[in-house]
């Protein structure tokens, strides 16, 4: 799948929709989701552009790799959550669910998930 540059994800990273960061440096941005499914529910995106998981693994740079790992990590931690935990999601194409075509982590945390999946 071709990455595509309107991407609502690519228009916050250019700026052309307003964006609260809660965590940037030169090669990721973190900032709360809009519709949020958890009381800390933070997306971790690259600056990259890359549409998935699958395609970012594939064709990121070791250094953006190590970024956006070393990121959520940080991001957790400066969100209180490395006692109580958090789940960490990304969707993938269509069976995910995925609707936004740029890599991005989901954080979510602050009180109990429940099951992994909802049936
Ligand atoms: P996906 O389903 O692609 O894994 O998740 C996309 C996420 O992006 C959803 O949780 C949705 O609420 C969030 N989202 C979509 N548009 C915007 C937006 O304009 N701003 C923010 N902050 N989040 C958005």
């Amino acid at each position: 799948m071709k990455y595509d540059r309107e991407n609502i994800f690519a228009r916050i990273l250019r700026r052309e929709i307003p964006v609260q960061p809660i965590y940037e440096n030169d090669y990721v941005l973190a900032f709360a989701d809009i519709s949020p499914k958890a009381p800390v529910h933070v997306l971790i995106i690259p600056k990259g552009g890359y549409v998935s998981f699958d395609d970012f693994s594939l064709n990121a740079s070791a250094t953006e790799i190590v970024e956006m790992a070393r990121a959520v990590g940080k991001v957790a931690r400066d969100m209180g959550l490395q006692e109580s935990g958090y789940r960490l999601l990304s969707n993938v194409g269509p069976d995910s669910g995925q609707e936004v075509p740029h890599y991005h982590v989901h954080l979510c945390g602050g009180a109990p998930l429940g099951p992994l999946l909802a049936k």
